[in-house]
């Protein structure tokens, strides 16, 4: 028996399949929204499909931006020899939040992980080497988690990187083990910026 109208179940559904929502959360949303002024139901959709749809990822440094060069990537000030890697968008968000970092990134998007069958051709690695090949770089700074992905995608940057010559650093312990680096405050990332050691 179906208790409610099939639009909402549907809605309810599409809600699920989201990160961390469960089928309670899913279903308390779903009415958050019935209850909504419909033109905000509206707009909440629309900012959806415009950021899904506008947003690309970077040429250089494949972080999602609306241009085809995203802002820092284009900023002259920013010191292009120096590379940050980092796992997502998000953790780059982080680093930039400190406002302490003055070289550009590259983002993964993902970590090696032979668990979840993700390997290096599943993230941006080849994009990162053909970067390394094509302008001069004086550091590659690895910033992926702490986590065993995140320790297995270092060890295996630094490896490919290291015969080119090119400094190779990874961020200092300290940033807790597994710890989402957004959620990691700045001084702390300051500090494992800081103490990086060469690998
Ligand atoms: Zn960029």
């Amino acid at each position: 028996m179906e208790y409610y109208s099939r639009h909402i179940g549907s809605l309810i559904e599409q809600l699920s399949h989201l990160p961390g929502i469960g089928p309670k959360s899913a279903q308390r949303l779903a009415f958050h929204i019935m209850n909504m002024p419909a033109d905000q139901v509206k707009q909440l959709a629309g900012a959806m499909t415009q950021a899904r749809e506008k947003v690309r990822y970077c040429k250089y440094c494949w972080t999602l931006t609306d241009e085809e060069v995203c802002p820092i990537c284009s900023n002259s000030r920013r010191d292009q020899s120096q590379i940050m890697v980092v796992e997502n968008t998000r953790d780059l968000g982080a680093y930039e939040k400190t406002g302490k970092y003055e070289g550009v990134y590259h983002v993964l998007h993902g970590a090696i992980s032979p668990m979840l069958g993700i390997g290096p051709d599943d993230i941006r690695l080849k994009e990162l080497m053909q970067r390394l090949q094509g302008q001069e770089v004086k550091e590659v700074i690895i910033a992926t988690n702490s986590s065993l992905e995140g320790e297995t995608t270092a060890m295996y940057i630094s490896k490919l990187i290291k015969p080119t010559g090119i400094r190779v650093t990874r961020i200092a312990s300290g940033v807790p083990v597994g710890g989402d680096l957004e959620y990691i405050d700045e001084v702390t990332l300051l500090r494992a910026l800081e103490g990086r050691v060469v690998l």
